[in-house]
């Protein structure tokens, strides 16, 4: 067979299909972008260039909402520090947003107000302050709960909870 010089190269084939692994869509073959750009003989992604693209816009979103996140919250704790005359040593870098709370497994999220599950950092050991090693984010729910409560007292209380009554 003789392939004419103005023939597409396989992966521009408008006739050869492929199922997106993340849409599940059955699309043609240049619907998919090949691995390596330069080499026109690459093979394709096993993604569609649609959701690779949506895909890429959500990590952005959540890497613009995390950074933004983590100095606002650094600046609230360095007030904090100041009005409560408590340690603080902490950079930005120290303020580490997990994408669930990792106490009560519930997804952290940005929203306009404070809610149940916005990321809220927490003193692990309330009167060491805000110093490295000392913090970690955890859901605005959880931090209020534990609040400055030391493990004993939150077992005293998860006891009353279990038998209601003391
Ligand atoms: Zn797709």
């Amino acid at each position: 067979m003789h392939q004419g010089k103005h023939s597409k190269p396989w992966n521009l084939r408008e006739d050869l299909m492929k199922t997106c692994n993340t849409c599940g869509e059955h699309l043609p073959i240049n619907k998919f972008s090949r691995i390596d750009k330069l080499d026109k003989n690459s093979p394709v992604k096993d993604t569609c260039k649609r959701c690779s693209h949506a895909k890429r816009e959500q990590e952005r979103r959540d890497r613009t909402w995390k950074d933004d996140a983590r100095q606002c919250m650094l600046n609230n704790c360095r007030q904090r520090a100041k009005e409560k005359s408590i340690p603080f040593n902490i950079d930005k870098e120290d303020i580490v947003i997990p994408d669930v709370c990792p106490v009560l497994g519930i997804k952290l999220e940005r929203g306009g107000s404070f809610k149940g599950n916005s990321p809220s950092v927490d003193k692990f050991i309330p009167e060491l302050g805000y110093v490295k090693g000392n913090v970690y984010v955890i859901s605005y729910r959880a931090n209020s709960i534990k609040t400055d409560a030391t493990l004993e007292e939150i077992l005293k209380i998860a006891e009353y909870m279990s038998n209601r009554a003391i």
